[in-house]
């Protein structure tokens, strides 16, 4: 890949990370949507009656690729030393910084993990880490989302975005991600209109979570929504847009001028029980990239691992953090994607999300 820095007439600008603001031409090249620390359990609290506690063990796995539903305890990332030991593995395929886009009721409970434990990681591992903030899917709100006003909601994002996470001065740089079910429900509508308002008085970047899969099918409609909001496209990033395999989907999002993300590599699961449609592979996600690149949307795409099973760890058999530098980006190269494109989609459009 070409160098990184910034282009001529391209403005420095700035991102809060962890440990504090950084300028977008030290971001490198960025996983813009990942889960260093999480606890997933909180939003899938109706568990599989055959559920299997405790760490994956290589018997699972083969049944975790069918029903992942079955596996709570493996929606949980919660151990210091082997984060470290993951991120580490991604700064040296080059990688340089990290979006941990965890919100309140995906974070794990203890303080010393989320968001303390994301500054211990970003030095140990010499990566930028930036947190995010806002509120996950409805299963997992706290009692007090159900009684507040959006605009009692926006000044709890406002006081995390300015004062810090819980008190610790650690500031989030992203919003989100914002969680939406299928049908989104109205204390998501009510977070989501708190995190335009957010959004507009911080000028941070909203990550959208719609619901995943050929089930939902909302990505458009909440787009349209956040934008008659007054949310700058720019600022917007559509995730999960891997999650269901439709180009025309996709591009009906893209064309309102929002960024949207194939932020899923290296998840390779089915959902047999729960909705058949959803099984997007790397191989689907490396062909509609292409057909997405060859139709102009180059600028607008986004991609990343969204990691939040510890089955996508290396440690338990997965791809790890550099799954993307290490086996997508070789893949692309193969399939006729030039340096510029790639440095297009690992660097330069995460650093105009992001920058302020
Ligand atoms: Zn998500």
């Amino acid at each position: 890949m070409t160098s990184s820095g910034l282009a001529p007439g391209e403005p420095q600008r700035i991102v809060m990370t962890v440990t504090g603001p950084v300028s977008t031409e030290d971001l490198g090249i960025v996983l813009v949507h990942e889960h260093i620390f999480l606890d997933m359990r909180q939003s899938y609290r109706v568990h599989h009656p055959d559920a299997q506690y405790g760490p994956p063990k290589i018997h699972m796995l083969g049944e975790w690729r069918r029903d992942h539903s079955k596996f709570p305890d493996f929606m949980v990332l919660d151990e210091v030393d082997l984060a470290i030991s993951e991120i580490s593995g991604f700064a040296e395929y080059g990688g340089k910084t990290i979006v941990d886009a965890t919100p309140i009721g995906a974070r794990p409970p203890s303080r010393q993990l989320y968001p303390a434990g994301l500054r211990t990681v970003s030095v140990e591992a010499g990566v930028n880490v930036i947190a995010g903030c806002g509120f996950y899917i409805q299963a997992s709100h706290p009692e007090y989302v159900r009684t507040s006003s959006t605009r009692m909601l926006a000044e709890r994002i406002l006081s995390e975005i300015e004062d810090g996470i819980d008190g610790t001065g650690i500031r989030p740089g992203v919003i989100g991600e914002i969680g939406l079910s299928q049908p989104v429900e109205d204390d998501e509508w009510k977070v989501l209109d708190a995190a335009c308002e957010a959004q507009k008085q911080t000028g941070l970047p909203l990550y959208i979570h719609p619901y995943f899969g050929a089930r939902g099918r909302i990505a458009p409609d909440v787009a349209k929504f956040v934008l008659r909001k007054g949310v700058d496209p720019r600022k917007i990033n559509m995730c999960h847009m891997d999650g269901y395999m439709n180009l025309d989907y996709q591009r009906r999002v893209a064309d309102l001028g929002v960024f949207i993300a194939f932020d899923n590599f290296g998840l390779e699961n089915y959902y047999d029980s729960i909705d058949f449609s959803y099984n997007s592979h790397d191989s689907q996600r490396h062909e509609h990239l292409l057909k997405l690149l060859a139709l102009g949307y180059r600028d607008q795409i986004l991609v990343s691992q969204d990691t939040c099973y510890k089955t996508q760890l290396t440690r338990y058999g997965g791809h790890g953090y550099a799954h993307i530098l290490r086996n997508i980006v070789p893949g692309l190269r193969h399939a006729g994607v030039d340096d510029t494109t790639l440095e297009c989609i690992l660097v330069k459009n995460p650093r105009r999300l992001l920058g302020l």
